[in-house]
């Protein structure tokens, strides 16, 4: 389908390099009626073709390779609707809002041109239809532009901003379901990768007893290992990887928090595949989680250092915590600094208080456990601005769980029993935060 609405009532013009180290860019409503522009089907393909040969004649500083835009997809969640286009490359873009009608209460179009792109032939068009948005088109506009075209149902608030490595432009639209978020299941569904979330569906319980009818707050955890696929995380001086020794900890959990403590539980990962960070918390939200665990494992320049300590999302306290940030966001200083920017808008709906203490309950139980028998030391707990924990709606915390950049702590890491017992500290605290709700 083509995506051709053209001409602008305003017109907001950024790119990746802008978007990433300033403000996240805000949407205000505009009264101004866009203008229809006139439709241009012209064979793309074609043109793209003698223009950039053009372009790499005429100009040929700007005659870069062109970004390919490889995916659209898009989440519903309870509070907006999540749209991420996948790139190879960064690219420039700019973005519209047209066809608002505040009067009439028409929500209109928002689009979004990204210039110097050429869209992959598989990615095609969404139909989302979730009460905020009915669908997001996508064309190859002109030869050197890719035009994203989101028609909106419902909006109030919208929010641009990018990730890198690989380049995505995410797009987050707030505003007033229509549709009650319960009844998409069918259409959430298949933007989840098959692969990712596996749900234990509560079908044969019969071992599964609640601890006391107290806890029913606290139904569905996500546990959630860091990194996989092409993405091993750290890596100890023996060869060990992050993404293989939080996957065995994170079975373990899981097992435990169904067989001991009878919550539903979903992981994010129960293989090494490689999941986008953004897909970890939308699978949280999708299935309604009430807690959101991850697990990684540290690693630091300095050898020496050693110990357990667990994250909550909030801004970067500290240098340390900015830089551990960065390492498990996979992205630099700079980009955390973008990061910060967009959290001051996602605090609001983030449950704080209930991570910090989640937080707190799980790191004193983790290091009690551990330390019993491995003696090691309590880093406490702390905050950071966290990739991973951008926008869950539940309470969510990051578990450092050991140093394997520390020779000890990766002999340990590799050790089952070791895992066991951390996984054991985990649930413990899990079950004391469970406990402290009544
Ligand atoms: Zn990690």
């Amino acid at each position: 389908m083509a995506a051709e609405e053209g001409g602008s009532a305003k017109t907001k013009k950024t790119t990746a390099k802008k978007a990433a180290s300033g403000k996240p860019a805000k949407a205000t409503a505009s009264k101004k009626k866009g203008k229809k522009g006139s439709s241009r089907k012209t064979d793309a393909k074609a043109k793209a073709k003698s223009e950039q040969q053009l372009v790499q004649v005429v100009k040929p500083s700007e005659a870069k390779p062109m970004a390919s835009v490889k995916e659209l997809r898009s989440w519903s969640n309870p509070d907006y609707t999540r749209i991420a286009i996948s790139l190879d490359r960064e690219a420039a873009f700019e973005y519209h809002r047209i066809g608002q009608d505040q009067e009439a209460k028409l929500p209109g179009r928002l689009y979004l041109d990204i210039n110097g792109a050429k869209l992959n032939s598989d990615v095609k068009d969404l139909p989302v239809a979730d009460g905020l948005l009915k669908t997001a088109r996508i064309a190859q506009y002109r030869p050197e532009t890719v035009r994203v075209v989101l028609d909106l149902e419902s909006i109030k608030d919208y929010k641009i901003f990018t990730f890198s490595d690989p380049f995505r432009i995410m797009i987050d639209i707030r505003g007033d379901r229509k549709t009650e978020i319960s009844s998409l299941k069918q259409v959430i569904e298949p933007v989840t990768p098959a692969s990712a979330a596996i749900i234990d569906q509560p079908a044969e319980k019969p071992h599964k007893k609640p601890l006391h009818p107290g806890i029913s707050r606290i139904r569905r955890v996500v546990v959630d290992p860091g990194h996989g696929g092409h993405d091993p995380g750290a890596l100890g001086a023996d060869g060990t990887r992050e993404k293989d020794v939080v996957l065995a900890i994170g079975l373990k959990l899981a097992k435990k928090l169904r067989d001991e403590i009878g919550l539903d539980v979903v992981m994010t990962r129960t293989t090494d595949v490689f999941l986008e960070l953004q897909e970890r918390t939308a699978i949280a939200n999708q299935v309604g989680a009430d807690l959101f665990i991850s697990i990684h494992a540290n690693a630091a320049p300095n050898r020496s250092a050693s110990g357990i300590e667990t994250y909550y999302l909030s801004l970067a306290k500290t240098e340390k915590a900015a830089q551990l940030a960065a390492k498990e966001n996979g992205t630099s200083l700079e980009k955390v600094s973008m990061l910060q920017a967009v959290l001051f808008d996602l605090m609001a709906n983030y449950k704080i208080n209930d991570s910090a203490h989640l937080a707190e309950v799980v790191q004193k139980e983790l290091h009690k456990k551990v330390d019993a028998r491995w003696p090691v030391k309590s880093l406490g707990v702390k905050q950071g601005p966290f990739y991973v924990l951008v926008g869950a709606s539940m309470p969510s915390i990051l578990v450092e769980t050991a140093f394997l950049s520390n020779e000890k702590e990766e002999q340990r890491l590799k050790d089952s029993h070791y895992q066991e017992t951390t996984a054991d500290g985990i649930a413990d605290g899990v079950r004391a935060y469970i406990s402290g709700l009544k």
